[in-house]
This record gives C-alpha cells, sequence and structure tokens, in this order.
C-alpha cells in the first residue's frame, strides 16, 4: 500500500463524527439490543460478521453474563413528576440494574443514587455488570432541588439467559499473518470513550478494504473485557498468526497521541507506532506497558503476550469528561478523528512495507551521480529523495537491516528511506529480500 497522505482528512473527519452521532443515542452495554443495534449500523459501512457467544458459556474464568435490556426507567417525585429520565439520557440508569418498581423515601432512594459534586452539571457513567443491584445517575445540581417524600422509581429492565455479541470484519491480505484492530462497543452515550475507537476502526476496514495488503486485517468490535476474554478463548488457534496489534480508544479529543507499548515492549507493533508519531510532527507521549487499561490487558495478559499496543489521544481517566455526560458530540473533533485515522494508516503503511534489503554493489559506494541520484534530484519537499537517506539505505542494507530499523538509527523518516529504497531497487541498487 502507499502512504496515507493526500487524503483528504477535513471529509473523513466529518464522516467519522457524523457516524458517532449516529451511534451516540443507543444504550450500550457489554449484551443487549443497544450492541446488537450498533454492529448492525457498523454492517452498513463494513462486511461485519457478527458473532454470538450465549449466556452461562465459561470463557476462561469468567462467564458470559445474563443479557441485559432496558425499555424505560424513571424516578417521580412527590408531586407526581419525573425527575430523572431514562429518555433523555441513558447515562441515568446504572448499566445492567437489575428490573424495580417501588415508592420510598427520599434518604432510601439516595442510597441508590451517583452524582459528581466536583463538577455538578455533568451525569456520570455507572455500570454494575457482575452484582445484582440498581441506581441511577444525575447531575449534582438536580439532585440539590430533591425535596423530602415519597418517590416513585422504575426500572424497566431484564436479564434473561441471551448472547453476548461482537462483531469481527476479516480482510484477507497477501499472507495468512494478520494485524488485530480492537474496540471497546459497550458504552452508551459516550465519544471519546468507546465510539471515537468504533468509528476510527471502521473507517480504516473501509479504507484498508480497497488496498492490496501484505497482512491480513482483523477488526474487533467487542464489549470490554468480557468481549476480548470471549473472543482469545473461541480463537486460540489463530493467536499465532497475529503479528501486529493495536487497541483503539480516546482517540478523538484534542490532546495529544499517546501510546501505550504492548507488554513485549519492543514489538514491531511497538516501534512503527513510535516511529510515526515521532516523525508526525505533533506532540505526543509513549509509555510502557502496565496491566491497566482496556482489552489490551487480555490481548497482553501472560498465557496470551500478543504485540498488541494502544493508541489514544488522553488516555482513560486523564480527561475530566471520562465516564460522564460530558463525553458528548461537542467533546469528540473531526479534525481530531481525521488526525487519528491519518496516524493510524500510516502505521499501518508501516508495517506493510518494513522489509529487509540487500545493496547489490556493496564494494565501495556506487557511484549515483551516474545514475542522476546524486544531487541531481529534487529535495523531499518537491517529492523526490534525500541523498542522506540514499546513503543511509545503501550503508545499511546488508540483509539484516529492516527499513524501520535504518529508519531509527539514521534518524530519518520511514517514507524517507521507503522513497530511498524504491529509488535504488528502480536504478538496480537494490534488490528488496522475501518477506
Ligand atoms: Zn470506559
Amino acid at each position: 500500500m502507499r502512504s496515507s497522505r493526500c487524503i483528504n482528512d477535513d471529509q473523513i473527519g466529518h464522516e467519522m463524527h457524523n457516524l458517532i452521532a449516529d451511534l451516540y443515542p443507543l444504550c450500550r452495554s457489554i449484551t443487549g439490543n443497544g450492541l446488537r443495534q450498533t454492529l448492525n449500523i457498523l454492517r452498513q459501512q463494513i462486511p461485519l460478521e457478527i458473532h454470538e457467544v450465549p449466556s452461562g458459556t465459561a470463557v476462561f474464568d469468567w462467564t458470559v453474563p445474563r443479557e441485559w435490556n432496558i425499555r424505560d426507567a424513571y424516578v417521580r417525585n412527590p408531586h407526581g413528576q419525573k425527575v430523572i429520565d431514562f429518555q433523555k439520557s441513558n447515562l441515568h440508569v446504572v448499566n445492567y440494574s437489575i428490573p424495580v418498581q417501588a415508592k420510598m423515601r427520599l434518604d432510601e432512594l439516595k442510597e441508590h443514587l451517583f452524582t459528581l459534586p466536583d463538577r455538578p452539571d455533568w451525569i456520570p457513567y455507572r455500570t454494575s455488570y457482575y452484582n445484582e443491584s440498581w441506581g441511577f445517575c444525575l447531575s449534582h445540581n438536580q439532585l440539590l432541588q430533591f425535596e423530602d417524600g415519597e418517590y416513585e422509581v422504575l426500572i424497566d429492565s431484564s436479564l434473561e439467559d441471551g448472547q453476548l455479541n461482537y462483531g469481527e470484519c476479516y480482510l484477507r491480505g497477501e499472507s495468512s499473518d494478520e494485524v488485530l484492530i480492537s474496540c471497546h462497543a459497550c458504552h452508551p452515550s459516550l465519544c471519546n470513550d468507546n465510539l471515537s475507537g468504533v468509528v476510527l476502526a471502521t473507517f480504516l476496514a473501509k479504507k484498508l478494504r480497497s488496498l492490496t495488503l501484505r497482512y491480513s486485517y482483523r477488526f474487533l468490535f467487542i464489549p470490554g473485557t468480557i468481549g476480548s476474554i470471549a473472543w482469545l478463548w473461541r480463537n486460540q488457534d489463530l493467536l499465532a498468526r497475529i503479528k501486529h496489534g493495536l487497541v483503539l480508544v480516546d482517540v478523538g479529543d484534542t490532546g495529544k497521541f499517546t501510546y501505550k507499548k504492548s507488554r513485549r515492549g519492543d514489538g514491531e507493533i511497538d516501534r512503527a507506532a513510535v516511529n510515526v508519531l515521532k516523525h508526525c510532527g505533533g506532540d505526543y507521549q509513549v509509555r510502557d506497558f502496565d496491566p491497566y487499561g482496556h482489552d489490551e490487558r487480555q490481548y497482553c495478559s501472560p498465557g496470551i503476550n500478543l504485540a498488541v499496543g494502544c493508541l489514544s489521544r488522553t488516555p482513560h481517566g486523564e480527561f475530566p469528561e471520562y465516564h460522564t455526560s460530558a463525553d458528548n458530540l461537542e467533546f469528540v473533533k473531526p479534525e481530531s478523528l481525521a488526525d487519528s485515522w491519518t496516524q493510524c494508516l500510516s502505521i499501518i503503511h508501516l508495517l506493510e512495507n518494513n522489509r529487509r534489503y540487500v545493496n547489490l554493489n556493496p564494494m565501495g559506494e556506487p557511484q549515483l551521480g551516474k545514475r542522476g541520484l546524486y544531487r541531481r534530484i529534487g529535495g523531499p519537499k518537491d517529492g523526490g529523495v534525500e541523498e542522506i537517506s540514499l546513503l543511509w539505505v545503501l550503508n545499511l542494507s546488508d540483509g539484516e537491516n529492516t527499513l524501520l530499523d535504518i529508519s531509527e538509527r539514521s534518524g530519518l523518516s520511514f517514507d524517507s528511506v521507503k522513497s530511498a529504497a524504491d529509488a535504488l531497487v528502480e536504478h538496480g541498487l537494490l534488490r528488496p529480500l522475501p518477506q
């Protein structure tokens, strides 16, 4: 595949944001109709197989839970007014709340109410997947207006045997070696956390479908934790094919990029991501692996240990809007989404083109001048090749070093060394080795 430059990033960013807006209202969870509706919408964009794992299935040390669905929920005050209404925001109900229909005093109700006193206008996002309970989330300012008296509580939800769903999009390349791209799709109306990764993965798959690829690509749209564990449990026989992987999350805010390395720390994906961010011209940070975060925890558990890193802008928990109603459609920006898309394509471009070459004229430097390769060609700004890149590629192409090795050692961008290698192959000075 070719470099991802020259793409209309402006349009892509708005298309990605529009898809987030379509998915935003759905009440997703780790199981249930909201997750299925989400996958069905994505299936209109990319070829997506929707898998089912029955409730009660043991997956490694976990059990697929019963399926949760919700139709309505509200709290009425002593005057009969709806003071909390699920129809206005699906964050109002603690995700996985058991069904409730009751009347109670305010002090009893308060044990089931969650607010953020520090951010009094925002609704928190809470879940209760693995212990049976119920609750409502609301803004602290809303709670301050509640008066004593008897309140009516309704949560019209169900917890029944059903299934856990996940979506899988497989794009076959020339090799059966795979690149895994994973995102979680289990949060309700939250944009940066979950939907930004979902639309980025979708638009990457859309783009890659149109290209001839060296690697095969597998995109997973899964409920967090239980989804990746269920997928790993079902696919143990293909894990050896996965050579590189990325978890995509929190990629729509305006913060700088953060790359969290795989547990291995020195995987080609780790080096590729760092290389791209180093040369992309923007601010970024690189972090070592730690066993907290998103589904990279499962892909990098010791018995699995895949080379899967995590690409974010501002990581989870480090932006105040995280897991609140303020992680909304305004918080994620088309420009940030487009930028994340471009950097991901650059990482993929690097993986696709990283290979070893042999210098066919290794006894002294070849005479570049007589081949029109020395001081005749334009600089990189007008699409030409820098002499220094030619010299580095010639010198280090001894069959041992990859283009990524050469980029790292020379400090030149991967694109520069790739362009130099292409020019040298064209002039018969370099030969690619089989992959
Ligand atoms: Zn989250």
